[in-house]
């Protein structure tokens, strides 16, 4: 590169980076006074191919005046470097046309792009054409063979490698003098290769060199790559940074990150370094020289599809520059600030997703207003053993407000364990059969599908008369003025059991179907679907609520959870739904008396188990969650079921239940222990799930620190559901002080809502709620629990809707395609 190129690229880096004079290490006047000599010499060079020969004084003389060699860039203010910029780059823009003018008359050059656009010729040089959506392959280095491996992150085409984001960045910022460096601190220096040579180290081949700057000299010692002593010749200028070790008394880098100092700018040394996340056979040298190359290439190809009232009000960053240092920050506030932008973005693309979502399903077509038949709901409530509670009246009143519209009903009940979710589903489903439709109620497992079955079964033979019917399929008379009927659907029919409740369900002989998965088959057609009822929504995809959607002519939907969900979350994840709580139990429900023991404790807590099975009850053992790997949870778990078997209670019946048993034998455990069969379930979280077991009084769980507190109050939630006094027993692994204050809320609070705001806010919502199972685009930066960052991209969300909701001004189109790509990567339903 000549020293004119150079120099551009410095200026030009200089200009990106704000005039902050960071552009090169020791400031730009530094490498200005050094290089000037060498600049003007290029210069003179590319003149001689200058044919206007009366040109050459001038541009010679233009170039003296700006008087490089005692540029005083670091004492002026912000405009008065701009303006000083300006002009270099103004002089060399003249330079750089008449060479280019002369090489096309020679006829060098044909192509007229060259000079035809002034815009061209004053953006970096390191602009490249290719799209977007490009292969990383045409990027230097990235073979097909790196390319897969890219692959397997998810990262195909430059425009995933500029979104490719590192997952932290190592502080290399610190520059230090040799002498004043401190052992243990990650530091930079700069300095001068002495001697680099292959040394052996310990008993391998490595590469050792001695570096010295102004102050002093530094040992820095690189193991196992004898290869790097090649790459150092004497009198290279390097920048090295790491931690400063001590060997024999003397301070040592120990394979420190290194860089030979160019023209180019640091990427792995010197500044903050992005760490990314990698995969076998991605090494971060070379995935930080090609993320560099993707941002300065092709960064500016971006479209900034956010209007530009909102970044200004919000002040969010432009898109190409939150990428360029998201990857490449200035410093930390930087850094912050791109961070901000991009999760911005998302949480907006999010908002206005599932905006459009219910606008398309609440007004997409029309749905079925039903008629609410008092008399239908008295003769139900006069039939129960108890009296709503006033939540459980107002949700009521809430749905069949719902249900009166010819509007689909997108609604989710939240409520506790226990709160009544299911009667008030029975009365909205009932409502639905009244007007002579379908309705229909999926669950999570068999087991909570033949739960729901059981109960509504229940509820209905008490207001009405039961005919003797085929097993799943039950009528009831007494209640409309025709007999209504009630089936379960679930995967472990018979497959002739299975073909004639389909048929039923086709015909329209079935008015309210209970089931699992087996609802949203194919083969599952509704005669005319009123109403789908979903329990417990999370482990359902926003995908299984539209497949099931689209089984009826737009049907009314309620999804139900026992989850609390704080309120700003929910707006988010289900910002499609509108939202009724139950905030109330029914009366005399007592609560679970919860106690965090010691680990050494343990040995108490067996002998409580013992007593309450001698006195008829049953218990849960939890074994501690295992992060990421199902496999060595299912592992630890078996290993506890057979030390517990054996060693602690041989002469009770144990039962074992963990995620990689197969569903029919998980369902089968379930049952036995529900049946009695057992005493005491030995389970991963699997169990969390609203499993009814009556007689289970006691939930202990081990290694109760590393659960969230949402989910040990919904592992709580499954004992004392009967009349005796329900008990759980945390025992804790390891007891910081932290976690022992956590665990202490436990025993002190007992409303879900108060423990799930307390979870977001001390563990975040990752651990709190997956979003890749909810059908919703990838949160890759973008923080839940962050209420404000939420609240405002909510709201500049429905502000953005109110008035455009189609997104069909013509400068919402970058927006509108931003937010069709967002939105294609996990769904099929648009
Ligand atoms: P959820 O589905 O919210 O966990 P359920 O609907 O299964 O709760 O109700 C739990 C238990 O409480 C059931 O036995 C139900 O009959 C009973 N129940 C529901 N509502 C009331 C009420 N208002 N008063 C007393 N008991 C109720
Ligand atoms: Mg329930």
């Amino acid at each position: 590169m000549t020293g004119i190129d150079s120099l551009r690229n410095v200026l030009e880096l200089e200009r990106r980076k704000g005039y902050t004079d960071k552009a090169v290490i020791g400031g730009l006047d530094k490498y200005l006074h050094k290089q000037a000599g060498q600049i003007r010499q290029s210069l003179v060079l590319s003149l001689n191919e200058v044919k206007t020969k009366e040109l050459i004084p001038q541009l010679l003389s233009g170039f003296d005046e700006l008087n490089l060699a005692k540029s005083d860039y670091s004492s002026y203010g912000v405009d008065e470097r701009k303006r000083w910029m300006t002009n270099v780059l103004g002089w060399l823009d003249k330079i750089e046309k008449a060479t280019k003018t002369n090489r096309q008359e020679s006829g060098v050059s044909r192509q007229k792009t060259v000079v035809s656009s002034q815009k061209s010729e004053a953006e970096p040089r390191q602009r490249r054409r290719e799209g977007l959506d490009s292969p990383i392959t045409v990027i230097k280095g990235i073979t097909p063979n790196v390319a897969n491996k890219f692959a397997r992150l998810n990262v195909r085409e430059l425009g995933d490698l500029l979104y490719f984001f590192p997952r932290r960045y190592v502080d290399y910022s610190q520059i230090k003098p040799i002498s004043e460096l401190i052992e243990g601190e990650e530091q930079t220096i700069i300095g001068k290769i002495w001697e680099a040579r292959v040394a052996t180290l310990g008993n391998r081949k490595g590469t050792e060199a001695i570096i010295g700057d102004e102050t002093g000299n530094v040992r820095v010692v690189w193991f196992n790559q004898p290869y790097l002593a090649k790459r150092f010749r004497t009198n290279d200028r390097v920048v090295i940074s790491g931690t400063v070790g001590l060997f024999k008394g003397h301070k040592v880098f120990e394979s420190p990150e290194w860089e030979l100092l160019e023209d180019k700018e640091l990427i792995h040394t010197g500044r903050l370094v992005p760490v990314y996340p990698l995969t076998q056979g991605l090494y971060p040298r070379q995935v930080r020289k090609w993320t560099k190359e993707a941002v300065d290439g092709y960064v500016w190809q971006l479209d900034d599809f956010l209007p530009s009232d909102i970044k200004a009000r919000c002040q969010l960053l432009d898109l190409p520059a939150a990428i360029a240092q998201i990857h490449y920050p200035d410093d930390l506030t930087m850094a912050e600030r791109a961070r901000g932008r991009l999760s911005f973005d998302e949480l907006f693309l999010l908002q206005l997703g599932v905006l459009a979502r219910k606008r398309d399903w609440q007004e997409g077509q029309p749905a079925n207003a039903f008629d609410i038949d008092q008399e239908v709901i008295s003769s139900f409530l006069r039939c129960l053993p108890f009296i709503l509670t006033r939540a459980q009246e107002r949700v009521l009143q809430e749905i069949l407000t719902d249900l009166k519209q010819a509007k689909a009903m997108s609604r989710l009940l939240q409520g506790e364990v226990g709160s009544g979710k299911t009667v008030i589903a029975t009365l909205a489903l009932l409502i639905a059969a009244a007007n002579g439709y379908q309705g229909a109620l999926m669950a999570p497992t068999e087991i909570l599908a033949e739960q729901h079955y059981t109960n509504i079964c229940g509820y209905l033979s008490q207001a009405g008369s039961q005919e003797p019917g085929e097993g799943t399929i039950r009528r009831y008379t007494a209640f409309l003025s025709r007999p209504l009927t009630i089936a379960l659907l679930v995967g472990s029919l018979s497959s002739a059991e299975k073909e004639s409740l389909h048929g039923k369900i086709k015909q329209g002989e079935v008015d309210i179907v209970v089931g699992t998965h087996a609802l949203i088959q194919k083969e599952v057609e509704f005669n005319k679907l009123g109403l789908a009822v979903i329990d417990e929504q999370h482990r359902f995809g926003v995908l299984q609520r539209s497949a099931l959607r689209q089984k009826g002519f737009n049907p009314h939907v309620l999804v139900m959870t026992a989850t609390p969900i704080p309120r700003t979350m929910a707006l988010t994840l289900y910002g499609d739904l509108d939202i009724s709580v139950i905030d109330e139990l029914p009366p005399g429900r007592q609560v679970v008396k919860t106690k965090c023991l010691e680990p050494q404790d343990r040995e108490k807590a067996y002998s409580f188990l013992h007593r309450q099975v001698s006195n008829g009850r049953q218990a849960f053992i939890i074994c501690p969650l295992v992060e990421e790997s199902e496999i060595l949870e299912a592992k630890a778990a078996t290993t506890e079921y057979e030390r517990l078997s054996r060693e602690v209670f041989p002469n009770l019946k144990l039962g074992l239940l963990h995620g990689q048993m197969p569903g029919n034998e998980k369902e089968e455990v379930m049952r036995r222990f529900r049946g009695g069969e057992l005493d005491i379930l030995v389970s991963t979280s699997v169990v969390e799930v609203g499993i009814d077991v009556p007689r289970a009084s006691v939930m202990m769980v081990e290694g109760a620190e590393r659960f969230g507190l949402s989910q040990l109050h919904q592992f709580r939630g499954r004992v004392g559901r009967d009349k005796e006094q329900g008990y759980c027993l945390l025992i804790p692994e390891k007891l910081s002080p932290e976690a022992r204050e956590r665990l202490r809320l436990m025993e002190k609070v007992h409303d879900g809502f108060a423990l799930a705001e307390k979870d977001l806010e001390l563990r975040g919502p990752g651990e709190f709620f997956g979003t890749h199972q909810s059908g919703l685009p990838d949160l890759k930066l973008a923080k839940l629990s962050d209420l404000h960052s939420l609240e405002l991209a909510r709201r500049e969300a429905i502000t953005l809707f109110q008035s455009d909701p189609s997104l069909n001004k013509a400068e919402h189109q970058p927006l509108r395609q931003q937010l069709s790509r967002a939105w294609s990567k996990g769904a099929e339903w648009s």
